[in-house]
Formats: structure tokens, C-alpha cells, sequence
């Protein structure tokens, strides 16, 4: 069975650029930054993806928008940001392990690509 990337990570073994944690989530900059401010708001529990949220994950789910909305203030210094969690390939998942990108630093255009 091939190991989780973002598991790993919170595990340790592999490093990431940590810039928060609490007793249910870290987060960590993205390795390829897609602004000047990328950062992963990660779960620690391993979670597919966004379809397999079951009900019991609506407060973690919840955190995960609290700590962005922090981290947005904190690492983003309070500048307009966009929250994604890309859900599926074709959408442009490409790790399996639930995580909120927070984008900041720059301005944005819509639809996205
Ligand atoms: P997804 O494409 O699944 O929405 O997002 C996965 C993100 O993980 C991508 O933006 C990618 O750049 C990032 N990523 C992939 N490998 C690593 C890694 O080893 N370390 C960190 N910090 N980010 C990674
Ligand atoms: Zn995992």
C-alpha cells in the first residue's frame, strides 16, 4: 500500500514549512506556491477527500475555515485570499489526503482556470 504524502508530513518524516497546528489540523506552505502566500490546511486525520465527509466531520470541517480565516490574518497579513479544496482529478486533486489551499498575495481572476 503506498503511504499518504500529507500523513508523512504530519508524521514528521517528511518536512513541511510549518505555520500552524492545532489538536486536529496542520498546515504547512505548498512546496510549488501558487501565490505569495500558499499554505495547506491539512486535517491530521487521514480524510480522502471532500466525498468522504461524513456528518461527524462538520465541527473539523468548520475548524479547518476558522484556521484559514486566522492564517489569512496571520501568514496572508489580512490581504483579500481565495479558499480552494479541489475535490477529483478533473477538478485538480492530486493528493489524497483532504486539505483547504489558502491563496493570498495577489489578485485572482474568475471563473478560475
Ligand atoms: P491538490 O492538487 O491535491 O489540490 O493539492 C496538493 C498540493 O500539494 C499541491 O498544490 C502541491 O504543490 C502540494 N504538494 C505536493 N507535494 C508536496 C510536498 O511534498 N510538500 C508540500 N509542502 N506540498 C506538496
Ligand atoms: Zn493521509
Amino acid at each position: 500500500m503506498s503511504k499518504c504524502l500529507f500523513c508523512e508530513i504530519i508524521a514528521g518524516r517528511i518536512p513541511g514549512e510549518m505555520v500552524g497546528q492545532t489538536d486536529s489540523l496542520v498546515a504547512f506552505r505548498d512546496i510549488n506556491p501558487q501565490a505569495p502566500v500558499h499554505v495547506l490546511i491539512v486535517p491530521k486525520e487521514h480524510i480522502e477527500s471532500m466525498r468522504s465527509l461524513e456528518k461527524k466531520h462538520a465541527p473539523l470541517v468548520g475548524e479547518m475555515a476558522l484556521m484559514a480565516q486566522q492564517l489569512a490574518e496571520d501568514v496572508g497579513y489580512g490581504q483579500d485570499y481565495r479558499l480552494v479544496m479541489n475535490t477529483g482529478i478533473n477538478a485538480g486533486q492530486s493528493v489524497f489526503h483532504l486539505h483547504m489551499h489558502l491563496l493570498s498575495g495577489r489578485d485572482f481572476t474568475w471563473p478560475p482556470g
